[in-house]
């Protein structure tokens, strides 16, 4: 079921909106546009409905907050605005909303326009899908990544829930590519690349290509321990894989893995933690490859 966002101080406005839709949505409503803000970056909606008219930050501020942020962007915006207010609804569509909708509510109305705004964004989301997805190995590519972890960071952040970020990256692989050739390679980036989405435990893991023959992977809820545990798993899945590596270099074919685990507090910066896992993914490369470094609980744990 898609989900709505209702964003109305109005708790009796709401109810209406949210009995004419729940049938065919899930809805949330948020009393305050700041509350509407937090939700509406941290969850995925496929329509917002916006009051203009709220104490505090008003429906146009709220708007112009989440066409100021990636995440929230994309997500359409239909104002709910009364009947006499052409001002209003012309200043909605400058700052990007997609429709509006007046005050009473007809239900009719309000589904059919609901319902043509969610298919558009359905439409969209499923082009953006596929401008989201690795050619090569048909993963998330890094564009994908870069959304899902900032989304999802601040989703950790605000729950107080232990996020992962792991980088992987296979080793020799420019010798792999000079003795058995470049398709051979792109093969082996491929086989890499299943392992790791097909190892998925649960909807909140999620792994994508992040460059040539790296991956990077984000885990929520899981503390360092054990998430060190399930990227060892793949590390070993990988070299299990048993494809040969050029004897003098290596045997098969592995990959090397850096982590970090850390509970976002307010004022942590993203950054600073992916530094953190590309510091230990060369580490594990410095101690000889085919291993996982991971730092976690402020120790260091090897394999
Ligand atoms: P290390 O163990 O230190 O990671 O050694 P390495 O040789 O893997 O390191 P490096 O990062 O220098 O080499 C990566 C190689 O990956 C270089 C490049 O030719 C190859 N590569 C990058 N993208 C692709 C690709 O899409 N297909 C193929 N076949 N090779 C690729
Ligand atoms: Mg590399
Ligand atoms: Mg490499």
């Amino acid at each position: 079921m898609e989900k709505i966002l209702i964003v109305d101080d109005s708790v009796i406005q709401a109810s209406q909106l949210k009995s004419i839709l729940e049938a065919d949505y899930d809805i949330t409503v948020a009393q305050t546009a700041e509350d509407g803000l937090r939700y509406a970056s941290s969850e995925d909606f496929s329509l917002i409905l916006l009051d203009v008219i709220m104490p505090g930050m008003d429906g146009f501020t709220l708007l112009k907050r989440l066409q100021d942020e990636i995440i929230t962007r994309s997500v359409p915006v239909i104002l709910i605005t009364s009947l006499s207010d052409i001002e209003n609804e012309q200043r909605g569509f400058t700052l990007g909303a997609v429709d509006y909708i007046t005050k009473p509510f007809h239900p009719l109305i309000v589904q059919a326009r609901v319902n043509t705004h969610v298919k558009l964004y359905q439409y969209r989301r499923q082009v953006e899908q596929q401008s989201m997805t690795d050619q090569l190995t048909g993963i998330a590519n890094r564009r994908r990544y870069e959304r899902y972890s900032l989304k999802k960071w601040k989703e950790a952040s605000r729950l107080q829930i232990p996020f992962s970020i792991c980088m992987f990256d296979i080793d020799h692989f420019k010798s792999y590519n000079d003795t058995f050739g470049h398709p051979a390679g792109d093969k082996v980036i491929a086989a890499v690349a299943n392992i790791l989405s097909t190892n998925l435990r649960r909807t909140t893991d999620f792994v994508a290509r992040y460059g040539g023959e790296e991956f990077i992977s984000i885990v929520l809820g899981d503390d360092a321990h054990n998430t060190f545990e399930y990227i060892k798993q793949i590390r070993q899945k990988i070299e299990e894989l048993h494809i040969p590596h050029m004897p003098s270099v290596s045997q098969w074919v592995t990959v090397s893995a850096g982590g970090v685990t850390v509970i976002p507090k307010s004022d942590d910066q993203y950054s600073t933690y992916l530094n953190i896992a590309d510091t230990m993914l060369y580490d594990a490369k410095r101690f000889g490859r085919n291993r996982v470094i991971w730092f976690g609980d402020d120790t260091k744990m090897w394999q």
